[in-house]
């Protein structure tokens, strides 16, 4: 129906057209800030070249879930691989609170003093602090966020615990290849990520804290036994003389566990992370495993090791993702599953079903 404003006999009645939002970004701004579209031989060129705008970029399309990402990554990677293995790899852990960043700041400015280049990523899949942890990690690393020579990375967030850590593990080889020379890859020492960090990591630091009263207590036996380190924190004023007693109730602990295989015996040392105590004797024990392991032999073993754990990680993977993407497998699998439900056939009837139906797809398709 025509509107009545319209009519001639309302001529005193106009109706505007509405007015356009003025725009919320500067067009001209947003030109700008597009992006290159950079070839991967132009990544490569650039992380080779230590330009850490290009390095930036490239972990991005490691940690999308888009296909064309991934296949460009993956390329990228291939030819960064040649380049990598370089760095010392060290793993940090400790509860929240137990002054991970302030020591990560604390070590990397004494790292970056000895004229060493440092990247510090993370592994946290709880995703609770990766949401919007660029800025959080920059203020967390006050010191550290302002060198040229660190490179600081969140934490991929999306996914599982495998697909966070697989994604962390391919970021070293881009660092690694970008000249960085050594590399800190930290988690929340609460939960299973920690396998996932020893797993890439020559030497794994364990942040501790005295003065609980409990200190054995509540710390799994498990991440004990992966420490080659571990570090008592916030030996300083008060404290001290608490953290010097953890310290040897820790030493008697790991009496108790079976030598590791590397031959080395994990270390206790006190510091304070925010006084700047202790620091050097913790970069001195690294050196000396290093040292250690090398001549050992176990150092390259652990590195083959990693590989081999890797290889089979991507493959299992890769096999999950194409069976649940599947087009048979996606559309048998809610009504397998009711089946099952319903007691109408047994789990690993209807496993062996939803097999077959992939096998079956994937032959055809050829
Ligand atoms: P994170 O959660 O493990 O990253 O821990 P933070 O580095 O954020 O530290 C948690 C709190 O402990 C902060 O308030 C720090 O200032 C404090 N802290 C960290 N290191 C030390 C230390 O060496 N001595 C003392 N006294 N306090 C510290």
């Amino acid at each position: 129906m025509e509107h009545p404003e319209n009519d001639d006999l309302y001529k005193g009645l106009k109706v505007n057209k509405g007015v356009a939002d003025v725009p919320t970004v500067n067009p001209y701004l947003k030109k700008r800030i597009q992006r290159k579209e950079y070839t991967p031989a132009e990544f490569v060129e650039g992380i080779l070249k230590g330009n850490i705008t290009i390095l930036s970029q490239a972990v991005t399309l490691v940690e999308s879930s888009k296909y064309e990402h991934q296949q460009m990554a993956q390329e990228i990677i291939e030819k960064c691989l040649p380049h990598a293995g370089k760095s010392v790899r060290i793993g940090i852990t400790g509860v929240p609170g137990a002054g991970k960043s302030t020591s990560i700041d604390a070590f990397g400015m004494h790292l970056i003093g000895q004229g060493r280049k440092l990247a510090v990523l993370a592994i946290d899949p709880s995703s609770e602090r990766s949401k919007g942890s660029i800025l959080g990690d920059k203020t967390r690393m006050e010191a550290l966020s302002r060198e040229k020579n660190a490179f600081i990375r969140p934490s991929p967030s999306a996914g599982s615990l495998g697909g966070v850590a697989r994604k962390t593990r391919e970021t070293i080889v881009l660092c690694e290849a970008a000249g960085f020379d050594t590399v800190f890859v930290e988690t929340v020492g609460v939960g299973q990520s920690e396998t996932a960090v020893h797993s890439m990591v020559d030497f794994f630091l364990l942040i501790q804290l005295a003065g609980t009263g409990d200190e054995l207590q509540g710390i799994k036996r498990g991440i004990m036994e992966m420490a080659d380190g571990i570090i008592i924190n916030k030996a300083d004023g008060d404290n001290l003389e608490k953290a010097k007693l953890a310290a040897a109730q820790f030493r008697n602990a790991l009496h108790l566990f079976p030598a590791p295989e590397s031959g080395w015996s994990p270390k206790v040392l006190t510091y304070s992370g925010y006084y700047n105590l202790g620091i050097k004797e913790i970069w001195d024990m690294v050196g000396e495993y290093m040292e250690f392991t090398q001549k050992n032999g176990y150092f390259n073993y652990k590195r083959n090791e990693q590989a081999k754990y890797w290889m089979y990680e991507s493959i299992n993977d890769t096999l999950r993702e194409t069976f649940y993407h599947n087009p048979a497998v996606e559309k048998m699998l809610n009504f397998t599953e009711q089946q099952v439900l319903n007691n109408e056939i047994s789990s690993f009837v209807a496993a062996k079903r939803m097999m077959d139906l992939f096998l079956e797809n994937l032959s055809a398709k050829k």
